[in-house]
């Protein structure tokens, strides 16, 4: 049975499947963790990759028992729980690949922002819009909170797009994989909290000036700055960063 509130849709254009394998490929790893295996459309082939150590982690039960019982290589290896709840499945870095869920899409992206001091690189099937999102540069429509703090700590590449027609049943939107390699050279800011703070912030009324929309973070005499004359969306990510250092 299918279960809509757990965003399920399910690949059934293999060579999409396969694409994805590839992206993930291009980039070294030694221990990969799938999000919602479902079906095991992408599992079948990453089961099959040589010298990885590989785990996924399913919440729907029905779907793990399937997947124990159709992939025996499986056993052992899939962690039943929401991707949301669970430790770091491993102490050093891993990759972390799936055809997400799209309702939570963005909490998975704050879930691997926590674990980014281990994720190597991130190759995810989101719907169109949010990765778009995470991967708009300043000065676009799109950017906003996620691209900001996402790249922040990570490149992102936007990959590919697929169509409703590569999933059973297809879903109500156009689909897009993306890849995030952390960055070799991450932006100096006050601290993580800060950032998050100041670009919540911003973005929460985004067509105002900035200085507007943020004065209760800085002193009188750091908003005399003409920076604060744009909008938030006109901000770079060094901008945001840079300027944390001068908060209250
Ligand atoms: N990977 C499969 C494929 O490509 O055909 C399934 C993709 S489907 C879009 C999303 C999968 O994530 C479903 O199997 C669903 O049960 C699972 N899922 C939903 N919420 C989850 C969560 N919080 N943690 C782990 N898995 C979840």
């Amino acid at each position: 049975t299918l279960k809509k509130s757990l965003g399920q849709h399910f690949l059934k254009d293999e060579g999409i499947s396969q694409r994805i394998v590839e992206a993930l490929k291009a980039r070294p790893f030694g221990r990969l963790l799938e999000v919602g295996p479902g079906g095991g459309a992408l599992t079948k082939y990453l089961l099959q990759l040589p010298d990885v150590d590989f785990k996924a982690v399913e919440l729907d039960e029905e779907k793990a028992v399937y997947l124990e019982n159709t992939y025996p290589a499986i056993r052992g290896k899939l962690i039943r729980g929401s991707i949301l709840d669970i430790p770091a499945p491993w102490e050093g870095p891993f990759t972390v690949v799936g055809n997400f869920p799209y309702n939570i899409s963005s909490q998975i992206l704050f879930r691997v922002l926590d674990w980014k001091d281990q994720t190597e690189t991130v190759v995810g099937m989101f719907q169109k819009e949010v990765a778009q999102r995470v991967a708009a540069k300043e000065g676009s429509k799109t950017y906003g909170i996620l691209s900001v703090l996402v790249q922040a700590f990570f490149q992102v590449e936007y990959l590919f797009e697929v169509g409703e027609q590569a999933f059973t049943p297809p879903p109500k939107v156009k689909s897009a994989v993306i890849r995030l390699t952390p960055r070799a050279q991450i932006p100096a800011f006050r601290s993580e909290e800060h950032l998050r703070r100041l670009v919540k912030t911003a973005f929460n009324q985004r067509r105002k000036m900035l200085r507007n929309a943020v004065k209760g973070l800085f002193p009188p005499d750091v908003l005399a700055d003409p920076l604060f004359d744009k909008r938030a969306e006109q901000l770079s990510v060094e901008d945001f960063a840079a300027l944390t250092k001068r908060m209250s």
